[in-house]
């Protein structure tokens, strides 16, 4: 496919800040954005060319959308498996059903990992409080029982720590169809975004270590400090996997690093990545360009960090401390334009550059 004119309109489902960057980096590249989301004066739409608020089964508003834009492609990886098909028979959408069909199930996309070659926490499905018992008696506790479908930043999921907390766990998840997960005791906790053009042509971004708080990332750590055989399984697993499912796009690869230094996968999200905010100062080309080069058809962009870097996310009420990250005159500000901090919403995030080999540890 020849890459699009300059000027040519590229959808996105979804207007969060993942879209507000990517819209911005579409900016830079000569294309407009049209971003189609339910809520109103979204992140993304702030930033772009055109907005529709609709709902994601309005087919008439989706129609209409398709017919006004070039490319798809999105932000967030709940878009449902109908919309996209809908917006597809009109134009191309990058990254395409098949894929969210199997990233939007955790269940789908463990089996998926498993085929692809790698490893995973042991799991089981579990759609009853008999399976969970049963679960709990094959995997042991601790375990976390999560949703199949739409979790996210520790959403739709319960630890156990004993078999006696399965029926209150069943309780607050029922009656919706659930995973249950081996506890993984993870050293470290990593991601790999990785970028596949049209073509096949895969680019990776280093893997960076990644710290979470309530479940929510707080903070990514570029690249990550881990043995040079950890990064490079976790590479090559990530890399692997993107093959396997075929995605056109970028595929973020959220991995435990077992003490063993071996990596397991954790989960999959076909989009930019929070975890990759930090490659829009530290990379030649940033993940938000990347993802629009993907579905614009053009060339992949280089990947490789010039310096190294710290993100951190600035959630709920941690945006009342912007004015002293702002006399901070090293820290770059990115904010979303949300209006109301709400605890656990990411209201923005920052990073800050380091010569590479002086990043401090945390
Ligand atoms: P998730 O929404 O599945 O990415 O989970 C959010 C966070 O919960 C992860 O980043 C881990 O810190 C923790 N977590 C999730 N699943 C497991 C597991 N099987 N073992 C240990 N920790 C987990």
């Amino acid at each position: 496919m020849p890459a699009l004119r300059p000027n040519s309109i590229i959808g996105i489902l979804g207007g969060g800040q993942l879209g507000r960057m990517m819209a911005l980096a579409a900016a830079t590249l000569g294309y407009r954005c049209h971003i189609f989301c339910p809520e109103a004066d979204s992140p993304a739409a702030q930033v772009s060319a055109k907005a529709t608020v609709a709902a994601y089964d309005d087919m008439a508003a989706l129609d209409r959308f398709a017919a006004s834009i070039d490319v798809a492609t999105l932000e967030f990886e709940n878009i449902p498996v109908a919309t996209v098909e809908r917006v597809a028979r009109t134009v191309a959408v990058h990254p395409g059903a098949d894929v969210l069909r199997v990233t939007q199930d955790r269940l789908l996309e463990k089996d998926f990992i498993r085929q692809a070659g790698g490893g995973t926490a042991d799991y089981a499905a579990v759609d009853s409080l008999e399976d969970l018992t049963a679960a709990l008696a094959r995997l042991g506790a601790p375990a976390i029982l999560k949703t199949r479908r739409m979790g996210y930043d520790g959403r739709g999921q319960v630890k156990i720590a004993s078999p006696a907390d399965a029926a209150d766990a069943w309780r607050q998840l029922a009656p919706q169809a659930c995973i249950l997960e081996a506890f993984v005791p993870f050293t470290a906790e990593c991601s790999v975004v990785v970028a596949r053009d049209v073509a096949g042509n895969i680019a990776s971004y280093v893997p960076v270590q990644n710290r979470h708080e309530h479940h929510i990332l707080s903070a990514t750590l570029a690249p990550a400090r881990l043995a040079p055989v950890t990064m490079q399984a976790a590479t090559a697993l990530a890399e692997r996997i993107a093959g396997a499912i075929n995605v056109t796009g970028l595929l973020a690869v959220e991995l435990f690093v077992t003490a063993d230094g071996g990596v397991l996968v954790n989960e999959l999200a076909p989009r930019v990545h929070n975890s990759g905010h930090w490659t829009i100062e530290a990379c030649h080309t940033s993940q938000f360009e990347q993802a629009i080069r993907c579905a614009a058809g053009m060339a992949l962009g280089d990947p490789a960090a010039h310096c190294d870097a710290i993100m951190r996310n600035l959630i709920g009420d941690r945006i009342d401390g912007v004015p002293a990250l702002l006399a901070d005159a090293r820290a770059k500000v990115h904010l979303y334009g949300k209006a109301e901090a709400r605890p656990g919403r990411k209201m923005g995030h920052v990073t800050w550059r380091y010569p590479k080999g002086q990043r401090p540890d945390d």
